[in-house]
């Protein structure tokens, strides 16, 4: 494929620190969760390559990088299309965890294995009706807005049970668990969100998948495996400063 050219010098040394980066970041995770005495295959790292190109996505792919977060439809819209002819890239599972509003729905359900980002109902309405019927349930992380924070999106601790007793119902929908972007400021955040994630697991027992904490970022993946993270979502420290 024309797109995905690795034939040139300069782009070979690009690669060649994407790669040490992300491995960097892999070794990071390692340590994480062997001093918070968690095992390694219990924290997925999830690659967010929004503004970063095809290529980088392919390489890491290569690698065996699985997952990959995006944020901007079109811009993510692009490189699954670029990506999916390619057969090493066919496994590629793809996150949205940007946010969506009303018209986007259908995009991200036929596009996209799992979304992070779900904070209102309506969405998961539409979401749960645009699901093709020939994929497998799209699985959803509801974001919390843990800090209560006016600028942040994500529902509230308190309209967490009511979003979750209308979700739970839809079939085209597998709910997985929670996802927040604590305030710099706000230390504890990750372990009031693992409580949160706990409590709901006991009083839910019916959800079945409920599995996934998606907390920690490029600088505070540590602090959030330590709190029980599942899954660190990490752009800035694999793929280098966005523009
Ligand atoms: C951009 C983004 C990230 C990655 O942030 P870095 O600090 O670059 O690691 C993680 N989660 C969400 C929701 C993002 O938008």
């Amino acid at each position: 494929m024309a797109a995905i050219d690795t034939q040139n010098d300069e782009s070979n040394i690009d690669n060649i620190s994407l790669i040490e980066s992300w491995q960097q970041v892999g070794k990071h995770v390692a340590q994480a969760c062997a001093q918070a005495k968690r095992q390694t295959d219990e924290v997925t790292l999830l690659a967010v390559s929004k503004t970063k190109p095809a290529e980088m996505i392919a390489t890491l792919v290569r690698q065996g990088q699985r997952d990959f977060g995006e944020n901007y439809l079109q811009e993510a819209l692009e490189k699954i299309q670029v990506l999916r002819g390619h057969p090493e890239c066919e496994h590629i599972v793809w996150h949205y965890i940007g946010s969506i509003q009303r018209n986007k729905t259908r995009d991200i359900a036929e596009h996209f294995d799992w979304v992070q980002t779900l904070e209102r109902e309506i969405i998961a309405k539409r979401l749960n009706e645009q699901r093709p019927a020939e994929l497998q349930r799209l699985n959803v992380l509801i974001q919390v807005n843990i800090d209560n924070e006016d600028s942040k999106s994500g529902c509230l601790p308190a309209e967490l049970p009511e979003l979750i007793t209308a979700i739970k119902h839809y079939e085209r929908l597998q709910l997985r668990g929670l996802m927040i972007i604590p305030s710099k400021a706000n230390t504890d955040a990750f372990a009031r969100t693992k409580q949160l994630f706990e409590d709901i697991k006991i009083e839910h027992p019916e959800l079945q998948k409920w599995d996934t904490l998606s907390m920690g970022m490029s600088d505070d993946m540590s602090a959030a495996i330590a709190n029980g993270s599942t899954m660190v979502r990490v752009g800035t420290a694999i793929f280098g400063s966005r523009v």
